[in-house]
């Protein structure tokens, strides 16, 4: 195979959305266009997926997370391929792809085993994945490290593969760590009906016989989780616990998908679960839930804090997708108008997720 696709291409440049500082909204700006060596592949972006985890980037102060300005944003990221390192092997130019998100080391056992949202080295990498203090897809080309994190889409539509790729991805994660617990009978109570939490209520419906309870503090999010399956809906209130509570003939939620992560829903959580209840905290919003025994939560709570997903889930994702079982509601913006997507994400007026398109 040969570095073939783009003759003189260090001498290209392209349109990227770049954070150059924390806490600086980020701008539009003209950068390098990669050339891809070794075993890289470069990916043609047709669309970006803005992810509620690009604003906490954003809003991120220094120090608080273990990578640093300047990058290009971006972690959800669907395309085809534009060109391929000397050392690839496999992938073919034009090929449709979605790109694995969470890069680790590539050397560890997690890795090898296509965990790489669990790498071991993890805490030494220096970035969280694409777009996360590594160079993101929020532009017109991106580099991959190697086509094992390119999983092909065939031909579904790029603004509905990339928000699969975490959004997706990670909801479906999520999920499997729960399913045990949502067999026939059951209840699951998601919170938060944004990006992430249509596609979980969508995953949990196509995968589970479970009840869906959905909890946001957003009427159009409620409409939002009434369109995707959910079989009831209630806007976050006092004694919004009581009524799912209700809701369960009184004995309580089998599993709680927070997607907030905000100290008034990890409450409601503990408050709406049964005992021996599953309470996964997916949402990054700084809340707190005390863990004390003897203390207030329900005996035989199990605590999870999942963190994106696994190559072999993303392709199962895809498979979902493909066969007409998830369809994600989508806002497109032309890479231009990458401020304004973020400003509407920030104010809540995005319904489902905002995703940015070449233009
Ligand atoms: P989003 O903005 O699209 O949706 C969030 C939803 O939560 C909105 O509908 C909002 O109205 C609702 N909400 C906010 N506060 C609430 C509250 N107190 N009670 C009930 N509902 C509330 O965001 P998203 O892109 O879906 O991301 C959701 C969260 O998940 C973010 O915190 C993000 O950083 C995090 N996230 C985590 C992972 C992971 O791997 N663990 C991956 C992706 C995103
Ligand atoms: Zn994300
Ligand atoms: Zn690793």
């Amino acid at each position: 195979m040969t570095g073939i696709g783009l003759t003189r291409a260090w001498t290209v440049n392209m349109r990227a959305v770049r954070l150059t500082a924390w806490g600086r909204e980020p701008t539009l700006a003209e950068v390098e266009r990669p050339v891809p060596r070794e075993a890289e592949v470069l990916v043609r972006v047709e669309a970006a997926g803005l992810c509620h985890s690009d604003v906490h980037v954003v809003d991120g102060a220094a120090g608080a997370l273990p990578y640093r300005p300047p990058f290009t944003l971006g972690h959800e990221v669907a395309g085809h391929i534009a060109a391929l390192g000397p050392d690839t092997d496999g992938p073919v130019i034009g090929d449709r792809v979605v790109v694995y998100g969470p890069w680790g080391c590539g050397a560890c056992a997690r890795c090898a085993a296509g965990l790489e949202n669990y790498c071991d080295r993890r805490s030494d990498l220096g970035w969280h994945g694409v777009g996360l203090g590594r160079d993101g897809g929020m532009a017109e080309y991106l580099l991959v490290p190697s086509a094992h994190h390119l999983v092909p889409i065939g031909d579904l539509p790029a603004d509905q593969a990339a928000p699969l790729s975490d959004a997706g991805l990670t909801s479906f994660h999520a999920i499997a760590g729960l399913r045990h617990a949502l067999g026939e009978g059951t209840t699951a109570a998601v919170i938060g009906v944004g990006g992430l939490g249509h596609l979980a209520i969508q995953i949990l419906r196509a995968t589970t016989p479970s009840h869906v309870l959905a909890v946001d503090i957003r009427e159009e999010a409620l409409a939002l989780a009434e369109w995707s399956g959910a079989q009831f809906g209630t806007l976050m209130k006092p004694d919004t616990a009581r009524v799912l509570r209700t809701r369960t003939g009184g004995v309580g939620v089998d599993a709680v998908l927070d997607f907030a992560g905000t100290t008034a829903t990890l409450e409601l959580a503990a408050e709406v679960l049964r005992p021996g209840g599953e309470l996964a905290v997916v949402g990054s919003g700084g809340g707190r839930l005390v863990v004390r025994k003897p203390g207030a939560l329900p005996p035989g709570l199990r605590l999870a804090l999942p963190f994106w997903g696994t190559i072999p889930e993303l392709t199962e994702v895809i498979s979902l997708a493909r066969s007409g079982a998830l369809q994600v509601e989508t806002e497109h913006f032309p890479l231009s108008a990458a401020p304004e997507a973020f400003g509407r994400l920030r104010q809540g007026r995005v319904r489902g997720r905002a995703v940015l398109g070449p233009g």
